[in-house]
């Protein structure tokens, strides 16, 4: 079977419109065109009717009630609007607030807005494999302490927290939870009432929906959660957030959301396996290369987890380091599958990411690293052509690069670090 070229490997970044969400969101662009808000006919109706499903299907998707869902233009915004509204809301209550340095900048920007605001902000280190554990939140906690905000899965090692006991956790304490649920939502379990979270962020283009929507999930009851909105206007959304509805865009997400959760367990069993390959293919035929972040977990042969075993990283995720090789030469070098050095804005601006830096991978090694993004579209034959290209442009930068041969001596092959 011949490759299709160029392959998409980098599905963190972003990920393609299904065909069928396309379908569903089609005729709100043209024959049901209503402004959602207009109450006086049946333009207005019809929208309405279909943000009101999209909402059901995106609440459904996360075990929430339809009116906690905030639909707003993307991740970033929800990220911002639960971070700067939790604590202006409870300023009076407290003025402490959590995270870890390894979040996206979409919740640490925010949190060094506050820091200005006067607030104060504890930024927790994840360990080696990126994790945070529920102690180390508990030990943070102050009672000052107004929110704690922790993502789901990391966006460049995969990492998934263990947001069941970090909730527990803030819930015994009485402090409200914030997830960045961006990179697991629709691909690994995620439940707001099990795990005790309070605001969820997610956003639509990482699960093959349109770019430029999102949600916020806000609590309503058991506490009730209290924002200070940062969009003032019409009064959209229970008068959280103001501005008329992107109604394709919203009857997208909803439809993208079900079809994700719908076949999210196949689906990550068919990554873990694909994964293993282009992770096996790859350590087999290039040495000196590490593993960033947690390890690979057992599989068996259909690509389960064992059972009772926890996913410890994202099914599609693999970040590897190339001793001796400048991940931007090779992501040059890669020409025909698309592959990243991090996260999408981290690759802009060539500083090495943050994320690697707060796990312990030295410099060097953190600029010769790749995330591998896998998703719906990629097959075997794709993984075994990234594997065979990895090889040889590894192989050829290396020959070009006369300090790899010192650069030998220090690391081990395939350590899984
Ligand atoms: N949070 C995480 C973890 C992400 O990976 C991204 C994606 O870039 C965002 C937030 C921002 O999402 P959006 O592109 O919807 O603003």
């Amino acid at each position: 079977m011949t490759v299709k070229l160029p392959i998409y490997m980098d599905h963190h970044a972003t990920t393609p419109v299904d065909p069928r969400v396309l379908e569903a969101m089609m005729p709100y662009f043209t024959r049901a065109f209503g402004n959602a808000a207009s109450r006086s006919h049946v333009f207005g109706w019809e929208a309405e009717a279909a943000v009101d499903e999209a909402r059901s299907q995106v609440a459904a998707g996360m075990n929430a009630q339809p009116r906690e869902i905030v639909f707003t233009s993307g991740a970033t915004e929800s990220d911002n609007m639960a971070i700067l509204g939790v604590a202006r809301a409870y300023r009076e209550k407290g003025r402490h607030v959590v995270t870890a340095v390894s979040e996206h900048t979409a919740v640490l920007d925010p949190c060094h807005v506050l820091e200005r605001e006067g607030f104060e902000v504890t930024f927790l280190y994840p360990d080696r494999t990126g994790a945070i554990e529920a102690e180390q939140v508990r030990e943070s906690l102050r009672d000052d302490t107004i929110l704690v905000t922790l993502m789901l899965a990391n966006n460049e090692i995969g990492t998934i927290l263990p947001l069941g006991e970090i909730g527990a956790a803030c819930r015994e304490r009485g402090v409200l939870f914030h997830t960045d649920a961006v990179q697991g939502f629709g691909k690994v379990p995620f439940d707001v009432e099990a795990m005790n979270v309070d605001l969820a962020s997610v956003t639509a283009h990482k699960l093959y929906g349109p770019k430029g929507i999102g949600a916020l999930y806000v609590r309503a009851r058991k506490p009730r959660v209290r924002l200070e909105p940062i969009l003032h206007g019409g009064g959209h959304e229970r008068g959280l957030r103001s501005g008329t509805l992107n109604v394709p865009g919203i009857v997208g997400f909803g439809k993208a959301v079900e079809i994700s959760i719908a076949g999210r367990d196949d689906e990550a069993r068919r990554l873990r396996l694909l994964r293993r390959r282009l992770s096996d293919g790859i350590l087999g035929e290039v040495p000196d290369v590490s593993l960033n972040g947690p390890p690979l977990p057992e599989i068996g042969p259909d690509g389960s987890l064992a059972p009772g075993a926890l996913e410890p990283r994202l099914p599609g995720n693999l970040n590897l380091a190339f001793a001796g090789v400048e991940g931007e030469a090779l992501l040059m070098g890669l020409k025909d599958v698309a592959v990243s050095s991090g996260s999408a804005c981290t690759s802009a601006t060539l500083r090495p990411s943050h994320v690697l830096k707060a796990i312990g991978v030295p410099d060097d090694l953190a600029h010769a690293s790749i995330r591998f993004g896998l998703g719906r579209s990629n097959t075997e034959e794709e993984v075994d052509f990234a594997v065979g290209a990895v090889a040889v442009t590894v192989r050829r930068l290396r020959e070009l690069t006369p300090s790899y041969g010192s650069a030998r001596e220090g690391t081990a092959t395939g350590s899984g670090r």
